[in-house]
C-alpha cells in the first residue's frame, strides 16, 4: 500500500490550484470561447483593407494575409514596373512572357468571364482605364477619337494563353491587361485560404468592400453585411446580407467617379462604347462561394443591365445577386430569400421578377 504524506498532497492541491488559476485568467483574458480576436487594417490593392479573425493563431494569420496581399499587389498592379502585368505589357505584340502561377490563374478567369459576359468584362480594357484615368481623374473626359482608338485595342480574344509554363502574350503591341476588375477577388480567396491553414473558424475578410465571411460570427450566428446605399457616403445601407461562408462583392459608381457638367463618369468602363457604363444598374452585389467568381461577375454585370444580368446569374448554379436600379429598384435572384438579406430602407423597393 502506498504511503501518501501530507506535503505532497499539498503539493498536489497547490498545482492544481495553478491550473485552474491559469485557465480562468485564459478564459477572462480571451473571452468566454477561449478564442483570441485579431483585427488590422492595412492600404494594399489600391485599397484600404480591413481584417478581423477570432481563433488562437489569429494574430499570425492576419500578419501572413498582409503579407500575401503584398505579394499579390506586386504581381498584378498595372502600375509597378515589374508586376507579372507590367512585363506582359510591355512585350505585348512581340514576345510571350512567363509569369507566376497566381498571374496566369487570375487572366485566364478574367478571359472566362469575359466569354459568359459577351464581352461587358475584358482583361483588355487597360488602354481605356488609362485614357479616362481612372484612379487619378482629375475630371476631363478624353477626346472621342482616342477614346475610338482605344477601343479597338480591347479585346479579350487576343489574350494568348499558354497553360504548360504559364505564358501570356497580348496579339497587338498596344494592347495592355488590368485585371483590377477581378484581382481583389482572388486576394480575398487567398486570404481565406491562409486562415482556414491557421484554423480559423471565424473571420470576416474585407477587401474595399469585396467580402468574404468566414464561418459566422464568433457566437455562431451569421456574419451581417450592409449592402452599401449606391446614392449615400460610405456606410448607408440599403439592407443586410446575412452571411456564412460566402463571398459579397458589390460593384458600384459611388466609390471612384467625377462630376462634370451634372453627370457622373464612374470608373466601370463599357468595352462596347469606351465610356463609363450607362446601363440602368448602379449596383451590382454577387454572392458566391469563392471571392473570384464574385468579383469578375460583378463588374460586368454592372454593364450588361438587369434583363440579362438576371438571366446569367440564374444560370450559374451557386452564385447569387442583387442589383440596384437608378431608379431605386432592388432585383435579386431566386436563391436569395427574406430570411438571407432584408431590405432596410424604405426609400427602396424590392422589384418582382
Ligand atoms: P472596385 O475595384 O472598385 O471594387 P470593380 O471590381 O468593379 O470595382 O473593378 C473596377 C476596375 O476594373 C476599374 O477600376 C478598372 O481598373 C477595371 N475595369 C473597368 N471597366 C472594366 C471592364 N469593363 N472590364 C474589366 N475591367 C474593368
Ligand atoms: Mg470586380
Amino acid at each position: 500500500m502506498e504511503v501518501i504524506n501530507i506535503s505532497t498532497i499539498s503539493i498536489q492541491l497547490l498545482i492544481i490550484a495553478i491550473i485552474v488559476g491559469l485557465i480562468l485568467i485564459f478564459i477572462f483574458a480571451t473571452g468566454k470561447h477561449g478564442k483570441i480576436e485579431a483585427v488590422k487594417s492595412s492600404y494594399v490593392l489600391g485599397t484600404i483593407i480591413n481584417l478581423k479573425a477570432f481563433g488562437n493563431k489569429a494574430e499570425k494569420a492576419i500578419n501572413e494575409a498582409i503579407e500575401r496581399l503584398n505579394n499579390i499587389d506586386d504581381k498584378m498592379s498595372a502600375f509597378k514596373e515589374e508586376s507579372d502585368i507590367s512585363k506582359i505589357n510591355s512585350k505585348a505584340g512581340f514576345a510571350l512572357e512567363a509569369i507566376s502561377k497566381d498571374t496566369y490563374f487570375v487572366v485566364k478567369k478574367a478571359v472566362e468571364y469575359s466569354r459568359i459576359l459577351e464581352g461587358a468584362f475584358d482583361p483588355t480594357i487597360r488602354p481605356l482605364v488609362k485614357l479616362w484615368n481612372i484612379g487619378t481623374n482629375k475630371g476631363t473626359i478624353p477626346e472621342k477619337v482616342k477614346i475610338e482608338e482605344a477601343l479597338k485595342l480591347v479585346n479579350y480574344n487576343d489574350v494568348i494563353l499558354g497553360e504548360s509554363n504559364h505564358t501570356i502574350m497580348l496579339k497587338d503591341k498596344d494592347q495592355a491587361l488590368d485585371v483590377g476588375g477581378i484581382a481583389k477577388g482572388f486576394a480575398a480567396d487567398e486570404v481565406r485560404d491562409i486562415f482556414y491553414k491557421h484554423n480559423i473558424k471565424s473571420a470576416l475578410i474585407d477587401l474595399g468592400g469585396n467580402i468574404f465571411a468566414l464561418g459566422g460570427k464568433e457566437d455562431g450566428t451569421p456574419w451581417r453585411i450592409g449592402i452599401q446605399n449606391p446614392f449615400e457616403p460610405r456606410g448607408e445601407f440599403i439592407g443586410v446580407f446575412n452571411a456564412k461562408n460566402k463571398s459579397v462583392v458589390t460593384s458600384g459608381n459611388y466609390e471612384r467617379y467625377f462630376m462634370k457638367d451634372g453627370e457622373k463618369f464612374h470608373h466601370i468602363i463599357d468595352p462596347k462604347t469606351g465610356y463609363p457604363s450607362q446601363s440602368k444598374i448602379i449596383s451590382a452585389t454577387i454572392i458566391s462561394d469563392n471571392s473570384i467568381d464574385g468579383d469578375g461577375l460583378s463588374t460586368g454585370v454592372y454593364i450588361l443591365g438587369i434583363d440579362k444580368s438576371l438571366k446569367i446569374i440564374e444560370a450559374i448554379e451557386g452564385i447569387d445577386a442583387i442589383f440596384i436600379t437608378e431608379d431605386k429598384r432592388v432585383y435579386t435572384t431566386l436563391g436569395i430569400d427574406k430570411n438571407i438579406f432584408t431590405l432596410t430602407n424604405e426609400e427602396f423597393s424590392l422589384a418582382k421578377n
